[in-house]
């Protein structure tokens, strides 16, 4: 039987006008600011609530295949599993960028019956966050470009900018730009290039700040690039950091909008897990802890990468913890895990499952290398088996560790309904949630940590760069801050052909970057781009709109 596309289903599901959502969720009137009939700003300040009793359930998930394991799906799911338990639940979500959505993975508004709505405009420049990011990243190049032109009182070495121009879509063509060029009155000629949005700081810094205040302090810390000799210029040294928070003044507001079941959903600020640290903002995630008792939210990729961040980043940055962690597996990925190749992930296969389990075990191990308890959601697609299910079930009931075969995809809330009642069991246990590692680790050793606890790699290998750039990071202060790295999503190595659970491999880091405003430093594994490609054939071309303005092809 053919069944209908997300974007089919999303379309016959009846939505509430935003106000009514607000309503449920205890936000004000007075604090909402209307972005149409159904999406809309919130004003924080005018949002009262206790935020400390409010659990945090933490979505994460397995090493996963190119589609996606369904943890958006999961997500909204098991809030709209919550809600029907008649728990006071809010969601927590990333915002989609134009590139997974343009080239191959598609939107973050979740799938099949759990969705987010209106999914079309979340998808396609929601509230124009990404647009006011990505100004604001592109405004500070200008300034820095202009600074240099009008006679460098800084003494900026434009062979050392560190600052780059994004954009929110794959453009490999644009990694590698010269600007400049054309003659004195066109600028300082030097080598540029441009990351996704997703990468930028600015976009980690929105999600790390706790107001306005907080964000244009942040601002104020970004490093541009370096001088002649060596020193680390800042956003504050250009005077800027006014006019960047002016131009993120409505960004940086949280977008409410509702699941399919009327569940309140938070969606903010959409960094990549793979290249960023993978987390919605601080901002939303703390308004929903006001509003409700359980805040659901997502961290991109598996726990070796959103997973690790939110803790070691996120929690730490924000001063809260997760109170139970949801590891979403799917059987697809669990065989791709044990090599099948992608063309054969339908044909029912428990022997290449055997293989794949053990990249499961590992998310597991490190759920609880956080002192957080997991519980696994089978995230059931209609092509698995029942032997291949009967599997999976019996090899983590083995394991001793909680498993709900979860289809919220095909039923919405109703087949999350054992998953939540198994996260509230978890909720119930004190957990003993710890960082893997003290500010004052130094960063190598961090690097090193992350490799060997979470990954399970045997060590890590700096490139003479990386070295020289971790003793300057030193020196200029930031030893202190945690490391956000850069690795591809596909194996728990920077080897994104070595699937399932890799061991004895070694981590070799390129690159070691200074975040100074988001506060964190970025190392760069294996291949990893901060400027993604687009695939041979991208999602854009199924996609069309009609002269009414109706849009297809949306998955
Ligand atoms: P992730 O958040 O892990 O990237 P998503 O939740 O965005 O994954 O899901 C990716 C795609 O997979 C979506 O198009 C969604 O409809 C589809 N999907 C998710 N779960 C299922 C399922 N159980 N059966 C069929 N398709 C699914």
């Amino acid at each position: 039987m053919a069944h209908l596309t997300d974007q089919e289903i999303a379309s016959q599901a009846s939505i509430q006008p935003i106000e009514e959502i607000a309503k449920k969720a205890g936000i004000p009137n007075e604090a909402l600011e209307m972005y149409g009939k159904y999406k809309a700003k919130v004003d924080i300040h005018k949002v009262e609530g206790d935020e400390k009793s409010s659990k945090i359930v933490l979505v994460s998930a397995m090493n996963p295949t190119p589609a996606g394991e369904g943890k958006s799906t999961c997500t909204v799911g098991l809030s709209d599993a919550f809600n029907k338990l008649g728990k006071n639940v809010m969601v927590a979500l990333r915002e989609p960028s134009l590139g997974p959505v343009m080239g191959i993975k598609g939107g973050a508004t979740g799938g099949g019956h759990a969705q987010v709505l209106p999914m079309e405009e979340i998808n396609l420049h929601f509230n124009g966050d990404l647009h006011a990011i990505t100004t604001a990243n592109n405004a500070l190049a200008a300034f820095i470009d202009n600074h240099i032109h009008q006679g460098n009182q800084l003494n900026i070495d434009p062979r050392r900018v560190t600052w780059k121009r994004v954009l929110d879509m794959n453009d490999r063509a644009l990694r590698n730009v010269t600007i400049g060029l054309g003659g004195p009155a066109q600028g300082v000629p030097r080598e540029d290039g441009f990351d996704i949005t997703v990468a930028s700081e600015i976009m980690a810094v929105l999600c790390l700040s706790n107001d306005i205040e907080d964000l244009k302090e942040k601002l104020s810390q970004i490093v541009i690039g370096y001088t002649y000799d060596r020193k680390p210029v800042t956003v504050a040294q250009l005077e800027v950091q006014g006019a960047l928070a002016l131009l993120l003044k409505e960004a940086i507001k949280p977008n409410l909008v509702q699941t399919m079941e009327g569940t309140p959903a938070l969606i903010h600020g959409g960094p990549f897990a793979n290249i960023a640290h993978g987390c919605n903002s601080v901002i939303a995630t703390n308004t929903a802890r006001k509003l409700s008792d359980i805040v659901v939210t997502e961290c991109g990729f598996g726990s070796d990468l959103g997973g690790e961040k939110f803790m070691d980043i996120k929690a730490r940055k924000a001063g809260f913890e997760p109170d139970a962690i949801v590891l979403v597996a799917t059987i697809r990925a669990l065989k791709m895990n044990g090599g099948v190749a992608k063309e054969d992930l339908g044909e029912a296969n428990v022997d290449a499952l055997k293989v794949g389990i053990k990249n499961l075990e590992k998310h597991i191990e490190n759920a609880r290398k956080f002192g957080v308890e997991p519980v696994v959601a089978l995230n059931d697609f209609v092509t698995d088996t029942d032997e291949e299910r009967q599997f999976v079930l019996d090899y983590c009931n083995d394991l001793g560790v909680r498993i709900a075969l979860t289809k919220v995809w095909e039923k919405g809330g109703e087949g999350g309904v054992e998953l939540a009642e198994k996260v509230l069991e978890v909720l119930d246990q004190p957990q003993n949630f710890k960082f893997l590692y003290e500010d004052e680790m130094p960063i190598a050793d961090k690097i090193n940590t992350i490799v060997t606890e979470v990954y399970g790699g045997s060590g890590v290998v700096l490139t003479d760069k990386a070295k020289k750039q971790i003793a300057e990071i030193e020196k200029n202060g930031w030893g202190h801050f945690p490391v956000c790295m850069a690795k591809t999503q596909y194996s728990l190595s920077d080897n994104p052909k070595l699937l399932g659970r890799p061991e004895g491999f070694e981590v070799t880091v390129r690159e070691v970057i200074a975040k100074a405003g988001a506060g964190f430093v970025v190392a760069l594994t294996g291949d990893i781009m901060t400027m993604p490609g687009l695939p041979k054939v991208p999602s854009a071309v199924h996609m069309d709109v009609d002269k009414d303005g109706n849009s297809k092809g949306l998955f």
